[in-house]
């Protein structure tokens, strides 16, 4: 063999032999990889070694080719080292032993892991398509609810530029899609960019953690009447390292209607539907303003009912309620549309009329509202009358401001309960200065008892016929600190105008019966003592026992005390009126009629009430001397007086002239400055020991 072919198979040999360990190599590289599950790449590396052991596999063929090309033409050769070629021949036998041992262990085993690679890459490929199915059936289904939620959804990148919408943003923003994505929330919403701004903008950690919320007002298309009330909550959050913010649109137009009822109920009267007090101001301040634009009057009428606690008192509340609800109805059926009717408690109501050029226009629609609730009312089969004073007063002719103007219209109302019931009063300044009078009479009223500043002075009545005192009236007056004595005119009407008169009343009581007492101990007692008693007085639950317990805890006797009641009482409710009476006139109590010929003027109560007395006052007697008419009344009831034993008391005789007048017509019980004044106790006694000197001589 010559050196050159020697070399030559040497060398591919070796080639083989490296081969080999590279294959090895590769091999162990190929089953790590698999190890560590990184079937693709072992993969990879398996194509690769396939071409290796193929080529591996070439040069053997080739070798053996050779060498056995070699041993075929061997003779023509010599071999210098036979020993040597042996040893090739026992090397390749070797190797290509090894090379079969490799290929069928690692070949195997290589195709074991390939094929287990192979199965987990097709679950881990199955697993990773229905993991996307999946993921794409779940967007779908994310996107469908956002599409099918009610509250509108955006979504803005960190600008505010929108990103996406769903079908209720659409619908609440009145804006499309197309219009909205890619735009600025901003521009979308021009008229609240201050609060939002700030929201894009805040760069603060906490910006993550609190959301925005916004109430938005959207003006609907002409045609639709109401506007729509949104309330957008916007939320930061961050994306794959990116800011973005969520928009929450809701429709809370509803809610803010639900939201209004509730504040409207807040300010409505439960009873009446009417607007309640709390509404009062608003609702006169509002007016005020728009009047002085146009430069108009805005009026205020308050109005009290009178007569209404009666109703309540007798009836019980039902019938009440009942009876404002119908009160509330007439107020309506006056009142213009725009003119607002608050009912501020009670019987207390308010009315609020704008848009006047002239104060008249308001005072006839006081007149009218006047006639129209003095009107009987029928409830529950009952037929029942009341009346209202009403108080006006006007923007900005008495004041612009609220409260200043309520005080003054309450100050007139004040004035009208006072004055006459069932009229209206304007307000003035010197009703102003009048009434703050009277409060603070009121004022001074409350202490009055207390402080032991009312007196008794007594009138003695006279019976011309027997020429002697056959009873004496009570009238109060008022020590007052600073004014002096005040006559029962300056507060009696203020005292009955709160529950003062009740205390007052009861003090009266008391005192008539305690200096009777004091004149029966000294054996000149008058056969009577009259007691005035208001018509609140009269109406008052408590009235009959008060009577009853101050005569019982007196021991007084009490067919001696009368109690004169003005028509004022009967007028109200005949029937409570006669019980009264009757329950007193059983324990010995007799009962006048005061003041005959200033109110109705009718006789229809001598038949219809069990009286004792009929007075009549000084003003009618002044004119049956001057007039046809009041003097046939006044004999008229003389006569019916003697036949039905009630007396008849002229009062207010002040000369001779009178006197034989009234005689002439059948009189002879008289009162007045003719005979006497009104005295006090100190001075009765001494005219009633004088009254029964002259009664011992003419009797004597
Ligand atoms: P009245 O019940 O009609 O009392 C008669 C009033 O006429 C008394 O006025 C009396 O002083 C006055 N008078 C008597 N004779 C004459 C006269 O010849 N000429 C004139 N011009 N007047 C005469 P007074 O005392 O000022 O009382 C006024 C009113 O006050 C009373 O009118 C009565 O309505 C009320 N009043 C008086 N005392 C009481 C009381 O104790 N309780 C209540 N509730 N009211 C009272
Ligand atoms: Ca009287
Ligand atoms: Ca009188």
């Amino acid at each position: 063999i010559d050196t050159d072919k020697k070399q030559l198979f040497e060398r591919k040999f070796q080639a083989i032999s490296d081969s080999m360990y590279e294959m090895n190599m590769e091999a162990n590289k190929i089953f790590g990889l698999f190890e560590r599950n990184q079937g693709k790449e072992a993969g990879a590396y398996m194509a690769s070694m396939d071409r290796k052991a193929a080529a591996v596999l070439d040069s053997i063929s080739k070798l053996i080719a050779e060498i056995q090309w070699l041993q075929k033409n061997n003779f023509d050769y010599q071999i210098s080292n036979a020993e040597e070629l042996k040893k090739y021949e026992t090397y390749i036998g070797a190797a290509l032993f090894l090379m079969v041992i490799m290929v069928t262990i690692y070949g195997h085993k290589i195709a074991q892991q390939f094929k287990k690679q192979q199965e987990r890459n097709r679950r881990y490929t199955q697993a990773l398509k229905e993991k996307s199915n999946a993921i794409v059936e779940s967007e779908k289904r994310t996107k469908s609810v956002l599409e099918a939620v009610a509250d509108g959804i955006i979504l803005l990148d960190e600008f505010g530029n929108v990103e996406s919408v769903n079908k209720s943003a659409v619908k609440h923003l009145g804006i499309t899609d197309g219009n909205m994505i890619g735009n600025n929330i901003l521009e979308l919403l021009p008229d609240y960019q201050k609060l939002i701004k700030e929201k894009l903008n805040n760069n603060d950690e906490s910006n993550l953690d609190t959301s925005l919320r916004q109430y938005i007002t959207l003006e609907k298309e002409a045609g639709d009447a109401l506007p729509i009330h949104l309330e957008l909550t916007l939320s930061q959050f961050e994306y794959s390292g990116q800011n973005k913010f969520t928009g929450v649109i809701r429709d809370i137009t509803e809610q803010k209607k639900y939201q209004d009822t509730i504040k409207e109920l807040a300010h409505t009267d439960s009873l009446t539907g009417l607007a309640n007090r709390s509404k009062l101001n608003t609702i006169f301040q509002q007016s005020i303003k728009r009047d002085s634009f146009d430069n108009n009057y805005t009026a205020l009428l308050l109005l009290d009912l009178d007569g209404f606690k009666l109703v309540n008192d007798t009836y019980g509340h039902p019938i009440g309620d009942k009876l404002l609800i119908d009160v509330a109805d007439r107020l309506k059926d006056i009142c213009r549309d725009r003119d607002y009717i608050c009912r501020l408690g009670g019987d207390e109501f308010a009315i609020v009329v704008s848009n006047i050029s002239t104060t008249d226009v308001v005072e006839n629609l006081a007149k009218r509202l006047i006639n129209k609730i003095a009107k009987p009312y029928e409830v529950d089969d009952l037929k029942l009358e009341i009346g209202t004073s009403i108080g006006i007063c006007f923007s900005p002719i008495d004041g612009t401001d609220v409260h200043e103007l309520i005080r003054k219209a309450d100050l007139a109302l004040y004035s009208a309960k006072e004055n006459k019931k069932g009229d209206f009063q304007l307000y003035n300044k010197k009703l102003n200065d009048e009434v703050m009078l009277h409060k603070m009479i009121e004022n001074d009223l409350r202490d009055a008892i207390s402080l032991n500043q009312f007196e008794l002075h007594y009138q003695p009545q006279y019976d011309i016929d027997a020429k002697q005192i056959f009873g004496v009236e009570s009238l109060i007056r008022w020590r007052h600190p600073e004014k002096g004595l005040v006559s029962p005119f300056h507060f009696i009407p203020i005292a009955e105008r709160t529950s003062i008169i009740l205390d007052i009343g009861k003090w009266v009581l008391m005192q008539a019966c305690k200096d009777w007492l004091i004149l029966n101990e000294a054996g000149i007692a008058p056969p009577k003592v009259a007691c005035n008693i208001s018509a609140r007085q009269f109406e008052d639950k408590n009235f009959i026992n008060d009577v009853l317990a101050i005569i019982r805890s007196m021991d007084f006797p009490a067919h001696i005390l009368q109690i004169e009641l003005t028509e004022t009482v009967a007028l109200k409710d005949i029937h409570h009126c006669k019980e009264t009476i009757l329950k007193l006139k059983d324990c010995g109590v007799s009962f006048a009629m005061d003041d005959f010929g200033t109110g109705h003027t009718s006789l229809n109560y001598l038949n219809k009430l069990p009286l004792d007395c009929v007075k009549i006052d000084k003003e009618f007697v002044r004119q049956a001397a001057i007039d046809d008419t009041t003097s046939i009344i006044t004999q008229s009831l003389i006569k019916l007086g003697k036949k039905l034993n009630i007396d008849v008391i002229a009062e207010g005789i002040e000369d001779l002239k009178t006197e034989k007048t009234l005689c002439k017509m059948g009189c002879n019980k008289m009162q007045g400055y003719y005979y006497f004044i009104p005295i006090s106790l100190e001075e009765l006694k001494l005219k009633l020991i004088e009254n029964n000197q002259k009664e011992d001589v003419s009797y004597g």
